[in-house]
């Protein structure tokens, strides 16, 4: 499915269940009729390495492999690609896991590419024995050298033709440590002018001394991605190795090691990668974020990263959407935020208890309202939802408005308020603006007074009255005071990876995606549990931050504005 066949709003889109089949689906079904399949279950896994928080891209190969098991009745592995101990930490282990439930996904096998070091390891004498892998005393630069490029092929390395017998003492001296770091290498013998690179002789094992986070030190050889990968899906009789296209290269190579072993040898298929508008997601990149101190943390609510979404107050069902949304593919292509941005306000939409809060608030006296009269007002909770309720909201004198919502120069179509207009108070009533009072040696409008109406009062207007606008509020006396974040996109450019010659990545940062706000919000939010979801009527979605809310004291985070109907009528001029 191409983006642009999306509809932005996700009306008319057929359900999962009467969706057409995507090519990896479509591919499925085909081995599954074949004869020799047998009766055997659809088998995927998602290898994630350790080496960083997941993304909103892992969560496109997450929903792919966990959900093609769930549609087939087959099963789903979590396997730790830990092969590389300099990269790999137990954190990053824990917050996968915690990630890939969160999402809404068990997984059926949890394992590790380090549990089969010592398969591999004899798996690659195997492979010696049979003539088919040589130690190479080649270094990295030479090895460059003898690898020839695209368009010329490569040299033999002069260490090729070394005996079986040779190569096994050398083999097992890497592996108990008798040289070096680098010093030498296992390859695969197969054909140095093969037009594919991978084919040229690939390195199986290299000599490293570093402290991995499940075997310890006791390995100094380690294998490399491509000798260990498709090795652990045979282990794990995964029939279909689903990874990005980036490694269809490797598909060859892939298949050569399970021939060449004559293991079982599932299936590699390759699918586009998600790259997403106003979004960097290589994790090398996110964690220079981190280290170099751009964002907070890996779940800073600006991070593509799942616990960053999550922090921002995107549900699970919105990310699940979101991929189902998008598609796979087998060509790359860069998906628009706001698709992304559109799923998470479609489930709020329907979930989301609505509230007032004024951001950046401006003092309305009501000067002809009876002092010390407190009515309340009937507000329903989500309109989405007639089982969400109601609640009352007191309603006084004395109250904010937004900033946003008073201009003193305002056009003619300005339709909020103004001096001498008038304007409908969400819940309440019709109020007119009498005078504006200012600081006196700031000039800075510290309240309006007002007037109001009282035949207007909303569900019971008698006066038959209209007026264009209508602004929300937060009664004075029982506001309470909260720390609002409003974040916007990280970048402010739409491909951040894109950068022109001499700059990166961060030089493309959006210097406000932060702005934090003392808001005034309703009374009803003092106890507000972390994590909880609302709207903010007029404002967008919010959630209460799930590290620095304080019983009592919520801080909210804004996950996302509403739909961009105000912004466009306020282009008009007639919000
Ligand atoms: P990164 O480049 O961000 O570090 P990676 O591919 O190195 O990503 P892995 O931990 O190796 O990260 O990825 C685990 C799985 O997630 C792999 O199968 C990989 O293909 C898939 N994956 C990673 N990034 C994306 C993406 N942007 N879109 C779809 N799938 C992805
Ligand atoms: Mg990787």
């Amino acid at each position: 499915m191409s983006t642009s066949e999306h509809h932005d709003d996700g009306s008319n889109e057929p359900s999962s269940t009467e969706r057409v089949l995507n090519f990896i689906e479509t591919e499925i079904e085909k081995d599954r009729a074949k004869p020799t399949w047998g009766n055997r279950s659809l088998h995927t896994r998602f290898p994630p390495e350790p080496n960083g928080y997941l993304h909103i891209g892992h969560a496109k190969s997450i929903c792919l492999n966990f959900g093609l098991a769930q549609r087939y009745g087959g099963k789903c592995n979590l396997r730790f690609d830990d092969t590389n101990p300099a990269k790999e930490e137990q954190e990053y282990v824990d917050s996968i896991m915690e990630d890939v439930r969160w999402l809404g996904f068990q997984w059926d096998g949890l394992y590790y590419a380090s549990d089969y070091f010592d398969q591999l390891y004899l798996w690659a004498e195997q492979l010696i024995m049979a003539g088919k892998a040589f130690v190479c005393d080649l270094n990295a630069e030479e090895m460059r050298q003898y690898r020839g490029t695209l368009t010329e092929p490569g040299k033999n390395s002069p260490y090729r033709d070394r005996s079986v017998e040779e190569n096994l003492k050398l083999f097992r001296e890497m592996r108990d440590g008798k040289y070096p770091d680098g010093a030498r290498t296992l390859r695969a013998k197969i054909d140095m002018s093969s037009p594919n690179l991978n084919l040229r002789d690939p390195v199986m094992y290299r000599i490293l001394r570093a402290h991995h986070h499940r075997t310890g030190n006791k390995w100094l050889i380690y294998p490399m991605y491509d000798w260990a990968h498709g090795q652990s899906d045979s282990v794990e009789g995964i029939t279909h190795s689903i990874c990005t296209l980036e490694f269809e290269n490797h598909r060859p190579l892939y298949d050569w090691f399970c021939v060449n072993l004559g293991i079982y040898h599932p299936r590699q298929m390759e699918f586009a990668r998600l790259n997403l508008t106003y979004t960097v997601m290589s994790k090398r990149k996110l964690l220079q974020l981190v280290q170099e101190k751009h964002v907070q943390s890996w779940d800073d609510p600006r991070m593509p990263t799942i616990s960053g979404l999550r922090r921002r107050g995107y549900t699970p069902e919105s990310i699940r959407a979101f991929c189902e949304k998008i598609g796979v593919a087998r060509f790359n292509s860069m998906i628009d935020v706001t698709v992304l941005e559109n799923s998470i306000r479609e489930h709020l939409n329907k979930i989301a208890p609505r509230v007032m809060a004024v951001l950046r608030p401006i003092k309305v006296v009501l000067t002809n309202y009876p002092d010390g009269q407190v009515e309340y007002l009937e507000a329903i909770n989500n309109p989405e939802d007639p089982g969400a309720g109601s609640r009352k909201i007191p309603f006084s004198r004395e109250f904010y408005i937004e900033e946003d919502d008073f201009r003193e120069d305002a056009p003619s179509k300005y339709f909020r308020l103004k001096p001498g207009g008038e304007v409908r108070l969400r819940y309440a009533y019709i109020i007119k603006c009498e005078k504006v009072v200012k600081d006196p040696n700031t000039g800075a409008i510290t309240e309006l007074h007002c007037t109001y109406d009282p035949q207007t009062r909303s569900g019971s207007d008698t006066s038959n009255r209209k007026v264009k606008g209508t602004i929300h509020w937060v009664p004075a006396t029982h506001a309470l005071d909260a720390e609002v974040r409003v974040y916007d996109r990280l970048f402010s450019t739409e491909e951040p990876d894109a950068a022109e010659a001499g700059k990166t990545f961060l030089d493309y940062m959006n210097p406000k995606s932060l702005e934090v706000v003392h808001a005034k919000v309703e009374p009803c939010l003092t106890e507000a549990p972390a994590g909880a979801r609302y709207q903010f009527e007029r404002l967008g979605y919010f959630c209460v931050d799930v590290k620095d809310s304080k019983p009592g004291k919520p801080v909210f985070n804004r996950t996302v504005t509403l739909r961009d109907t105000w912004a466009k009528l306020e282009a008009r001029g007639d919000s």
